[in-house]
C-alpha cells in the first residue's frame, strides 16, 4: 500500500505519535507530493515488561523509538499484568540468569527511586527445600561468591524465624536479603513513562512486516528500520510457522487470601516473599503487599491456552488445592477468604530459556520472548541485550537465547 497523507495521519491521530508531514495547504500550494512519514529507527511491538524495557533501553541509547501495543502497557491479559512478581538473584549454578537478575535488580531499584510509587519492595526472598539439594547449594555458592547479603537456616532456624509457617523435618533454606517483590502492571507502565514514550494503540498484523525500501511498514503511518516483536504469549500466533509449539502458553492461576484486621503475621516485614522448592515442584507467595492480601501460586505448568480466549476465572479445583497447601504450610490461613484471583499465562520455551534472535530471513526483525514464568525480573537486562544487538549487528546471539535451541518438546530445566 502506498503512503498517503490521509492514511498516515489517520493511523497516528489517536496515538500521539508525531509524523513529519507538511501542512496540506503548503503541499498543495507547492504542488509537491506529500513528504513520506517519519521512519523510526526501531519499532517495538508489545508493551509488556520485555518490550517496555527494550524501548526504554533503545531510547537511552539515543535511538528514535516507536512502541506499539494492542491494548495498554501491562494490561490484565498480558503476562506482565497483575500485582506482583518475585525478583531473586540466585538461579542455582546458572551462569546466565544470575548476573542478568543482579543487573536488573539495580535497574528496577533505580526506576523505583524515580517513580512516584514504589516498584521494587525489598522484602527478602526465602527459598526452602526438603533438604539442602544441589540447586540450593549452588545458589548459596553464587551468593557467597558475589558477596550478596543472605542468611542460611536449618529447620529449627526456619521455624524460629517464621513461626506462622510450618516447616517439615529436614527442610532448610536461605533468605536473599536484598531481593523481594516487583509491582507488575504498574511497573511496566512506569517503565514506559520513564522512557518518555506514548504507545501507539495498534494490533500489528501476523507474519513478517512488509518491507518498503530500507524500512518496514507496520501500519499506515508507522514504519521503522528495525522491528522488535516482544509479544509474549502472542508470539506463536503472530509467527506460527516459526514458533508454534516452540513457545507454549499455559494457564496459571494466582490466589489472594484476605487477612484478619490487625493480624500482621503475614504482612511485611514479618513475612518475606517465599518459594517452596521440591525437586521441580515450586510453590511461591507474597506477604500482604499494598493491601492485596496474602498471595500464593503453583508454578507447575497448567493446560495449554490461547491468551485471547482463555477464561480468566479460577477453577474450584485450583482454589481447593491452594487451601490444602495453606492448611499444611500456613495453618492460620486455612479458612482465610479468597479475596481475589487472577488467571494469567506463562509463555514457555522448551526448557525455560528466553528467545532473543532474528526472524529467519530478516536481519532487522527481532523476536524477543519466552519469559517461561521467570522473565519479569529480567526486563532491564533483556532490554539492554536487545539494544546491544541492534547497535552492533555483529554481536553474537547467546546460544541459549537462539531460535535454534527452541525445541518442540517441553522439558523444563530453568527455575
Ligand atoms: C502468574 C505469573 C507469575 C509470574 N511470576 C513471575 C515471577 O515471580 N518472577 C518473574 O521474574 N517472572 C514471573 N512471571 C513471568 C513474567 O511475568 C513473564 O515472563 C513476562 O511478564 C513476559 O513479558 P512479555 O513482555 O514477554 O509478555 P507480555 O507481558 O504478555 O507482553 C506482550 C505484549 O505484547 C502485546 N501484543 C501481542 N500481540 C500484539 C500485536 N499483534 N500488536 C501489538 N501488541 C501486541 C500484548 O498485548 C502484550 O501487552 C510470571 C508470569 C505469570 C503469568
Amino acid at each position: 500500500m502506498p503512503w498517503t497523507r490521509r492514511a498516515a495521519v489517520g493511523a497516528v491521530a489517536a496515538s500521539g505519535l508525531s509524523v513529519a508531514l507538511p501542512p496540506a495547504s503548503a503541499a498543495a500550494a507547492s504542488n509537491r507530493p506529500p513528504a513520506a512519514p517519519r521512519i523510526h529507527d526501531v519499532a517495538v511491538i508489545g508493551a509488556g515488561v520485555f518490550g517496555a524495557w527494550t524501548a526504554w533501553s533503545l531510547k537511552r541509547a539515543g535511538l528514535d523509538v516507536a512502541l506499539a501495543e494492542q491494548h495498554a502497557p501491562g494490561h490484565a491479559r498480558a503476562s506482565s499484568g497483575g500485582e506482583s512478581r518475585v525478583i531473586r538473584v540466585s538461579y542455582g549454578a546458572d551462569p546466565l540468569y544470575s548476573p542478568m537478575a543482579e543487573t536488573s535488580l539495580a535497574a528496577w531499584d533505580q526506576l523505583s527511586a524515580r517513580a512516584g510509587l514504589p516498584i521494587l519492595h525489598r522484602l527478602g526472598v526465602l527459598w526452602f527445600s526438603p533438604a539442602s539439594d544441589a540447586y540450593m547449594r549452588q545458589s548459596l555458592g553464587w551468593l557467597e561468591q558475589r558477596g550478596l547479603a543472605h542468611r542460611r537456616f536449618d529447620r529449627d532456624g526456619l521455624a524460629a524465624a517464621w513461626p506462622q509457617m510450618v516447616f517439615h523435618p529436614g527442610e532448610s533454606g536461605f533468605l536473599e536479603e536484598t531481593s523481594g517483590a516487583l509491582i507488575a502492571g504498574r511497573g511496566v507502565q512506569t517503565v514506559v513513562r520513564d522512557a518518555g514514550l506514548t504507545p501507539v494503540t495498534l494490533a500489528v498484523a501476523p507474519g513478517p512486516p512488509r518491507r518498503v525500501g530500507e524500512a518496514y511498514e507496520l501500519a499506515p503511518g508507522l514504519a521503522a528500520r528495525t522491528v522488535v516483536y516482544a509479544c509474549g504469549p502472542w508470539l506463536p500466533k503472530l509467527f506460527p510457522d516459526v514458533l508454534a509449539g516452540r513457545i507454549v502458553p499455559t494457564r496459571q492461576e494466582v490466589y489472594h487470601f484476605g487477612l484478619a484486621p490487625g493480624d500482621a503475621r503475614f504482612s511485611p516485614p514479618n513475612l518475606p516473599v517465599w518459594a517452596d522448592f521440591n525437586a521441580g515442584d515450586l510453590v511461591y507467595g507474597f506477604p500482604d503487599l499494598e493491601g492485596q492480601g496474602f498471595k500464593m501460586a503453583f508454578d507447575a505448568h497448567g493446560p495449554v491456552i490461547d491468551p485471547d480466549t482463555q477464561g480468566r476465572q479460577p477453577t474450584p479445583a485450583g482454589v481447593e488445592r491452594a487451601r490444602a497447601y495453606l492448611a499444611s504450610r500456613f495453618p492460620a490461613l486455612a479458612d482465610a477468604p479468597l479475596i481475589h484471583a487472577r488467571v494469567c499465562q506463562y509463555e514457555n520455551s522448551s526448557n525455560g530459556d528466553f528467545l532473543i534472535d532474528r526472524l529467519p530471513g530478516h536481519d532487522r526483525v527481532w523476536l524477543v520472548g519466552a519469559g517461561s514464568g521467570h522473565g519479569f525480573k529480567h526486563g532491564p537486562a533483556i532490554g539492554e541485550r536487545v539494544t546491544a544487538h541492534i547497535l552492533d549487528p555483529g554481536l553474537a546471539i547467546e546460544p541459549r537465547f537462539s531460535l535454534a535451541t527452541k525445541a518442540a518438546e517441553q522439558k523444563r530445566e530453568i527455575y
